[in-house]
């Protein structure tokens, strides 16, 4: 009796009770070691590219990369909000953004050591799953194909967090992949997405560089077969930058090879997590016009404004973000952003705080596809949503409005990955700005037309 009752509590229940679990997800810390308070603001840090640093402080600069001690405080922060996650994501891009010829191999692995060492002690306990960033080499954007000495010494600093096979495989390409906290039914796949960036000029003409791609199809179709739900990390995300228009990292073949291995596999993969833009967005898989997967891009630690031509004022706040997520099914069920006002933390007092929670802002019920393709869908209609959508993007240090370009720009990037899908989208939502334009205008035309009869 008591066997059938408890059965029948289990059955009734089983939603009810889903185990919430809750991870870190921190990228683009971008540490410049040269940071310095000083009267002369041309000379606060190397990464500001010449650009006066006016209102350095403790925290930073916004034409700066990440002082140490806003890097400190920002590993402190988060174990203060949430001292025992599940597990940490950490997306890349360590050093700062400075000409090649200042830093060299010693100093690059000098600093992904020191961001190491500082994660392992504060979080002694933790497992962190850990992907390498264009800059996390040198020279930055370079990284190889197969082995060389830099994997090799990186594998061996992130030693703690790689079992004996995620090692060769980090060796061989910068890439692995592991069971989630060592539970069966659950796995990480770790990628190494800076072989398929344009700028990486040692692969742009190999057909599969390290054997990622067929390793990853390898990989995936295991999991369906073993019944197993992934996650997927990487640092340079596919797609295409919300800043700028028809602005691409991947080739296009890499790309379209990204595209094709989600489409295949979306069925296994409950979420992915990227970094390298700095801001704050996401992106939709779509098949058949249904939403099958969503990629969220986190913030930045850095709060280095961009130098990249075209993107007007692109530096961000320094954020941090919490994902929540059911242990059972690992469906993404909320998205928690904590960031630093660096201009209060300069001028009063360190205060790190919540920025927003992703279902309580866009009224969803959680971060599945279903509901971020609903986001997309309210931001690309309605403009209170957009512009909330906008001032999050530079975590709440660009205020300005999203005009109707803006709007194509930030909506096609979250909505088609695929390079052509997006420029049709370009077109057709540019399209439709110069027509809800004119709409009101033809209306009054018309009106003033029949009037005159
Ligand atoms: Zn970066
Ligand atoms: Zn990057």
């Amino acid at each position: 009796m008591s066997t059938v009752f408890l059965l029948l509590s289990c059955l009734l229940f089983k939603n009810v009770f889903a185990l919430p679990g809750s991870f870190w997800h921190i990228t683009d810390q971008h540490w410049d070691p040269t940071y310095k308070l000083t009267d002369d603001p041309n000379l606060v840090c190397a990464s500001s590219s010449q650009r006066p640093a006016a209102t350095a402080g403790l925290f930073g600069d916004y034409v700066c990369d990440s002082p140490w001690h806003l890097i400190n405080s920002s590993v402190y922060a988060m174990k203060n909000i949430l001292p025992d996650p599940d597990f940490i994501l950490w997306t890349g891009d360590d050093t700062p953004h400075v000409p090649n010829e200042d830093l060299g191999e010693e100093a690059v692995l000098s600093i992904i050591g020191n961001l190491t060492h500082i994660l392992k002690q504060v979080f002694p306990k933790t497992k962190v799953y850990s992907a390498l960033g264009n800059h996390d080499y040198h020279p930055k954007n370079q990284l190889p194909g197969g082995p060389n000495n830099m994997y090799d010494q990186i594998a061996e600093m992130w030693k703690d967090w790689l079992d004996p096979e995620s090692q060769r495989t980090f060796k061989k390409g910068g890439y692995y992949t592991e069971k989630l906290l060592n539970r069966v039914g659950f796995r990480m796949l770790v990628l190494n997405t800076n072989l398929y960036y344009r700028q990486n000029e040692l692969t742009t003409n190999i057909d599969d560089p390290a054997e990622q791609f067929s390793w990853a199809d390898r990989v995936l179709t295991e999991a369906a077969k073993n019944k197993e739900k992934v996650y997927i990390i990487g640092h340079i995300p596919p797609g295409l930058f919300e800043k700028k228009r028809s602005t691409t990292w991947f080739t296009p073949k890499f790309n379209k090879m990204y595209v094709d291995l989600i489409q295949k596999h979306h069925s296994v993969v409950l979420g992915q997590f990227f970094g390298h833009h700095h801001t704050d967005s996401f992106r939709m898989f779509y098949s058949n016009g249904s939403p099958i997967s969503a990629m969220f891009l986190s913030p930045g630690v850095t709060p280095w404004k961009t130098t990249l031509p075209g993107v007007v004022d692109g530096a961000n706040n320094p954020g941090i973000r919490v994902f929540e997520y059911d242990t059972q099914t690992l469906l993404v069920k909320d998205v928690v952003t904590y960031y630093l006002n660096l201009t209060h933390a300069n001028a009063v007092s360190e205060r790190w705080e919540k920025e927003y929670r992703l279902t309580e802002s866009f009224r969803v019920p959680d971060a599945s596809p279903s509901s971020m393709h609903q986001i997309l869908e309210l931001i690309a209609k309605d403009p209170c949503y957009l512009q909330k959508y906008y001032d999050f993007n530079s975590v709440s240090y660009d205020l300005t409005e999203c005009d109707s370009d803006c709007r194509v720009d930030h909506v096609c990037a979250a909505r088609e990955v695929d390079f052509m899908s997006y420029e049709e989208c370009v077109v057709k939502e540019g399209a439709t700005a110069i027509y809800a334009g004119f709409l009101p205008l033809l209306s009054v035309a018309l009106s003033l037309m029949l009037a005159n009869r």
